[in-house]
């Protein structure tokens, strides 16, 4: 290794672009293997799998028997940026046919150049039973002729790149079909013939890398190509994704993995004359016209048994590859069997927060359908199939717009899939209450609370806090404060200034209630209320209630109130029961003026209406309109400072 990084450095300092060609050959699988099992603690697990099921399938001795020729279909994503068809990276037709007829040369072990092998490898030289066809059909099922042209706007690219961005973007179904892309490697990748992603790696970037001078072949060279022109750096990368590795195993007198290939001592460059004795144990002759070195493309021509049983076993049983040999990719749309139409219809409903189903007309002769979804404005899909034209969709995110497609799958193929519809999940809270006095969620953003006036707030996160802040006049000098209608365990504390005077903290959803006689208090000071919820409790839903009276008399206290037997207990009277519509309400009349609460709920609990008003010493009456309400049971509840009190009435409009 560090003698292709020193010949890749002089490279380096020599070059312009159009001289890598012509220096010594580089392939990148290596390195991106590195970078992969780096980036991926499960990769090695998986490929280490793959070698026990290859060791498996080579100790059955099946590999022994002739096997049917696995096909594997092919597309090539010719990348360019604008150049016409035939100039440049964007290389013609007849070059990429070349390219498709040289490795079915040399995996069939029909290349003109196989009558160079010596007659000490010509044993153990291997038809390796793999065969290539260009695509016929698209994942989504429309014809192709396995030749895809993308102008992705950018002359060069560096490995980073294609696997960042370049192969997840554009790669076709690897189950089905072997990627391609031919690319000018750029920065510090100028130089790389190719690379290849071994088996085990990730489904986005599977596939083999080509520089796009280098697709050509023996008959049909390359022009730009020089001695890697002929086709051999897509023999020698596809060997890669076949699970090959270099034949000196990437190490002085390494281990390819393979009995039958003698013990290089390092790779072999340019096209060293015969025999070539290696330095390693033994000195065997080196089979330097292997495809898995790195001699130039005229002088490798082989590969052995040892390495076709190597490829073969991932199409057996259990093989990382298995689906190639069975996929259509080659068979042209409309070939046999029945072609469906591309759904239609497509909507979205009983969207929610986190879920959605989705819905499409049904296509004659369809046996299922393939459903894709993503995220507006994002490139990956998640995609699921369904029997019956609908099917629910879980784990969305609340206010976010989604589309999705809709594919027939039929006997003949699948239709390609539809436009997109979209949809939003619903918003991510809905509250049945307005706060008007956020944000306020620090002493300094305090919000003015009217007082004596019932006001609403929502504490809609677990961080949430709401302050508030009132000042006295000279003659109003007691308060009291009543927190009620709790969704959830909130508590409050009161300051004076920045002298805390009372922490309200009572238990669950009991009322909480703090009451400030003062003796005299300046005009100058400002009260400060601080709600939250006790351990991060909160609803994003339901408001709370706030109540700041003042009054220039004293509040009764709790221990007044049980010392004190002549003040009348709170009671109230409805009528009529059954209320037809509008509830009169009569009180008890105060003892003192105060603020009462009425409120009305269902026989779920759930709060409909509620009021606070002033109830007097003189007038005690309220008249309470229920005509918009549903017929039914209802609980009127009555409260001020001493006690909650409750009646049942029917409504029946
Ligand atoms: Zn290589």
């Amino acid at each position: 290794m560090h003698k292709i990084s020193a010949l890749l450095i002089a490279a380096m300092l020599v070059g312009s672009m159009s001289m890598y060609a012509q220096n010594e050959r580089k392939c990148g699988s290596m390195e991106v293997l590195e970078q992969q099992l780096a980036a991926d603690p499960e990769m090695a697990n998986r490929m280490e799998a793959i070698e026990r099921q290859t060791e498996q399938y080579i100790a059955s001795g099946n590999h022994n028997h002739d096997r049917v020729v696995v096909t594997i279909p092919v597309v090539f994503h010719i990348i360019h940026n604008g150049d016409a068809v035939g100039t440049n990276e964007n290389i013609s037709d007849a070059l990429i046919q070349a390219q498709l007829n040289q490795l079915n040369l040399d995996y069939r072990k029909l290349n003109s150049d196989a009558s160079l092998i010596p007659s000490i490898f010509a044993g153990v030289a291997a038809d390796a039973e793999v065969q290539f066809c260009l695509a016929q059909r698209t994942p989504s099922g429309a014809a192709t002729t396995g030749i895809n042209r993308l102008n992705q706007g950018q002359a060069s690219w560096t490995m980073n790149q294609i696997e960042s961005s370049l192969k997840p973007s554009t790669i076709w179904d690897r189950n089905k079909y072997l990627n391609v892309w031919t690319v000018i490697f750029g920065g510090s990748d100028a130089g790389t013939l190719g690379y290849a992603q071994f088996p085990g790696g990730s489904a986005s970037t599977d596939g083999v890398v080509l520089l796009y001078s280098s697709v050509g072949s023996v008959a049909t060279p390359n022009p730009a190509g020089g001695v890697y022109g002929r086709g051999r750096t897509a023999t020698h990368e596809v060997g890669h994704w076949l699970n090959l590795r270099h034949i000196w195993g990437d190490a002085t007198c390494g281990n390819d993995l393979v009995s039958d290939t003698p013990v290089h001592n390092t790779a072999n460059y340019g096209c060293p004359a015969y025999p070539h004795y290696s330095t390693c144990s033994g000195t065997p002759v080196e089979m330097t016209m292997n495809y898995m070195d790195y001699t130039d493309d005229a002088c490798m021509y082989m590969f052995s048994a040892g390495q076709k049983s190597r490829m073969q076993a991932l199409f057996a049983t259990g093989g990382s590859r298995a689906s190639l040999a069975t996929s259509d990719g080659c068979t042209a749309p409309g070939g046999g069997g029945t072609t469906c139409s591309i759904p239609s219809g497509l909507s979205a409903t009983a969207i929610a927060q986190t879920s959605a189903t989705l819905n499409w007309g049904a296509v004659s002769g369809a046996s299922s359908y393939n459903v894709r979804l993503r995220q507006v404005g994002t490139t990956t899909w998640a995609t699921g199939t369904a029997t019956t034209t609908s099917t629910n969709s879980t784990g969305l995110t609340c206010n976010t717009s989604y589309e999705f497609q809709v594919e027939a799958v039929c006997s003949g193929g699948t239709s390609g899939y539809s436009a997109s519809a979209t949809f939003t999940t619903s918003s991510c809270s809905t509250p049945t209450c307005t706060d008007t006095f956020e944000a306020n969620n620090s002493k300094s953003a305090a919000k003015n609370i009217p007082l004596n006036t019932l006001s609403t707030a929502l504490i809609n996160t677990a961080t949430d806090v709401d302050w508030y802040k009132f000042t006295l006049t000279s003659t109003q000098k007691n308060i009291r404060i009543t927190m009620s209608n709790l969704p959830a365990d909130y508590d409050f504390k009161l300051y004076r200034n920045n002298t805390l005077l009372n922490t309200a903290q009572n238990g669950g959803t009991t009322n909480e209630v703090v009451i400030r006689n003062n003796t005299s208090t300046g005009t100058s000071n400002v009260y400060y209320i601080q709600v939250y919820g006790y351990n991060g409790a909160f609803s994003a839903t339901q408001c709370y209630n706030l109540l700041v009276e003042t009054s220039a008399t004293a509040f009764r206290t709790g221990a007044e109130f049980a010392d004190s037997m002549e003040l009348q207990p709170l009671s109230f009277d409805v009528y009529p029961n059954p209320v037809t519509g509008i509830a009169n309400i009569h009180l008890t009349p105060g003892t003192a003026d105060e603020m009462v609460t009425i409120s009305v709920y269902d026989v779920t609990g759930r709060m409909v209406m509620s009021q606070t008003r002033l109830n007097s010493k003189e007038t005690a009456d309220v008249v309470l309109d229920m005509s918009q309400l549903s017929n039914g049971m209802y609980i009127i509840r009555l409260e001020n400072s001493e006690a909650v009190l409750s009646r049942k009435v029917m409504l029946s409009k």
